[in-house]
Order: structure tokens, then C-alpha cells, then sequence
């Protein structure tokens, strides 16, 4: 069967991620195709979706808006794969507040039994590559681009904690669901996202 992979296309790394998942489905020689999503209509289609990284108070409120919010929730729930990216991580989550502004009252997926901390790491000037391991997922070493990446504060009993850096969590996992603090569209490391469609392929057959 052929999979159709999307990438939220609202707000964000929308282009680097197609890239990405692209190489990952050729170098896998999965049967399958990438695109961007962002109307209900082509969200409801998907066998995996990527939700990028960018803002997600501005990817929430539009999303919100048109309608596709309550779809990623429903096909999400319904065993959708997804990663969550930076943004996308925020999105998924239950509760976000700010570092300096505290708790945000932004539309959010509520998906993930998580708490994150917005911008944890610092503001847009303190961004900075880390080497980071996923060692659960086989990723042992990887290149984390962290841009005003939050980080996990708190997690449920469900979640899969897959990666930290010094103390903070950056990469949490719950069956299908995946989120990263750090950006992996913007390496030449296509892993993450090997794992990913891999996993939406598996969902698939
Ligand atoms: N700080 C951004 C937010 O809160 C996320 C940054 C990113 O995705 N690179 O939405």
C-alpha cells in the first residue's frame, strides 16, 4: 500500500520537512508520497502527518480557525502517526506555559500527558546545535538544532521519555506520537524521520 505522508503547511518548516521525509520514504523504498496538508479534506486523507516547527500560538489559532485542528486530533487519536516538531511538540502537548510570560491559553491538541516549558532554552540569538542521543529508537548519536525549542517539564505515566540534554527533557514518545524539541529537517540526518515513516508505514499495512 502507498502512504500518504503530510506536513501541516499552516505556519513553519513546512519545505525542509517535505525534503526530508521525501529522502527518508526514498531511501527506505517505501511506496509512498509527501505533501503539504492544511484543510480538513486533505488532513482526513493522511496516513502520517508532520506538524513543523515555526509558532505555535499562530499554528494553533489558525488551525482553530479552518477547522483542521479537531481532525488532527480525531485522526491522531484514531492511531495517526505524528511528529511533532518544536512547535509541533507544543502542539501536541496538554499544557504550555512560557518562561517569561507563564502559562499561555493557546489552542493546543491535547494529545500528549506533557507540560512544556516555551522557549526554554532561550530566545531566537541563544539558538545552538547540541549532540544528543535517542538511544530507544536506535538513534544513538544526532545532531539537535534547538531554535527557541521548549523543553518538558512534566510527563505522564504513558510517555516515553527518548531523549534529554543536561537535565531537560527534548524527545518524548507515546505509541505513535513523537516529539522533539530540536529541529532534524534542518540536518543532513534523515534518521528521525527514517523512523518516522517507518512507522507510519507499519500503521498502514
Ligand atoms: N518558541 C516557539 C513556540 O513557542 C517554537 C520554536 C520553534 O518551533 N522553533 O511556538
Amino acid at each position: 500500500m502507498s502512504i500518504n505522508v503530510g506536513v501541516l503547511s499552516i505556519q513553519g518548516d513546512v519545505e525542509e520537512n517535505i525534503l526530508s521525509a521525501k529522502a527518508a520514504i526514498d531511501e527506505l523504498k517505501i511506496d509512498g508520497k509527501v505533501a503539504e496538508v492544511k484543510t480538513p479534506d486533505e488532513i482526513s486523507s493522511l496516513d502520517g502527518l508532520i506538524i513543523p516547527g515555526g509558532e505555535s500560538t499562530t499554528i494553533g489559532a489558525l488551525s482553530l480557525v479552518n477547522g483542521s485542528l479537531k481532525v488532527m486530533k480525531d485522526k491522531i487519536e484514531n492511531g495517526m502517526p505524528v511528529l511533532g516538531i518544536c512547535a509541533g511538540m507544543i502542539m501536541l502537548s496538554k499544557t504550555a506555559s512560557d518562561r517569561v510570560i507563564g502559562t499561555t491559553n493557546q489552542p493546543l491538541l491535547d494529545i500528549l500527558d506533557i507540560t512544556l516549558e516555551r522557549n526554554s532554552f532561550g530566545r531566537q540569538k541563544e539558538s545552538f546545535e547540541a549532540s544528543i542521543s535517542l538511544d530507544s529508537i536506535d538513534i544513538p548519536k544526532f545532531n539537535g538544532v534547538f531554535i527557541r525549542a521548549p523543553s518538558v517539564s512534566g510527563v505522564g505515566s504513558d510517555i516515553e521519555v527518548l531523549s534529554k540534554l543536561d537535565e531537560k527533557i527534548v524527545a518524548v514518545k507515546k505509541g505513535n506520537v513523537i516529539g522533539t524539541s530540536f529541529h532534524p529537517e534542518l540536518t543532513q540526518d534523515i534518521s528521525l524521520h527514517k523512523y518516522f515513516v517507518s512507522l507510519v508505514q507499519q500503521q498502514a499495512n
